[in-house]
């Protein structure tokens, strides 16, 4: 996808909100507490309730995203910079191109999709670990 067609689609927090919930119940979600694949939306919290055990389950939660308190729209163009160009960047670089005033959130979440982006691409950075 190319920068604009991603700015595009990815214009708002609630966009990529919508994209993490359809990829994610495309592959199915799974109850992490009993296992259980039925699973209801709540969409005032905005995360899924086991039909069995009633365990939520966050748009976030077993991603990369997990326990970050960035906005997925950073992580969103985080992950397409990296992936679209092939280009390492310094966190550095990135906080300049996100426009966040502190430092080290942009260099916890650089950190961690490097350990996950080597072998990966935009769609599999996204998944469920
Ligand atoms: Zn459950």
């Amino acid at each position: 996808m190319k920068l604009l067609d991603f700015a595009k689609h990815f214009d708002s927090e609630e966009a990529c909100e919508k994209y993490l919930k359809e990829t994610r119940e495309k592959e199915g979600i799974k109850c992490s507490r009993c296992g259980c694949e039925k699973q209801y939306w709540n969409r005032c919290h905005k995360r899924w309730m086991c039909a069995k055990c009633g365990h939520e389950t966050t748009l976030r939660s077993g991603t990369v995203m997990h326990g970050s308190n960035l906005p997925l729209l950073y992580w969103f163009t985080a992950i397409h910079l990296l992936t679209s160009t092939k280009k390492t960047f310094s966190a550095a670089e990135m906080q300049r191109q996100l426009g966040h005033k502190r430092y080290q959130p942009i260099w916890e979440m650089m950190h961690k999709l490097r350990s996950v982006w080597a072998s990966a691409t935009q769609s599999t950075i996204l998944k469920v670990q």
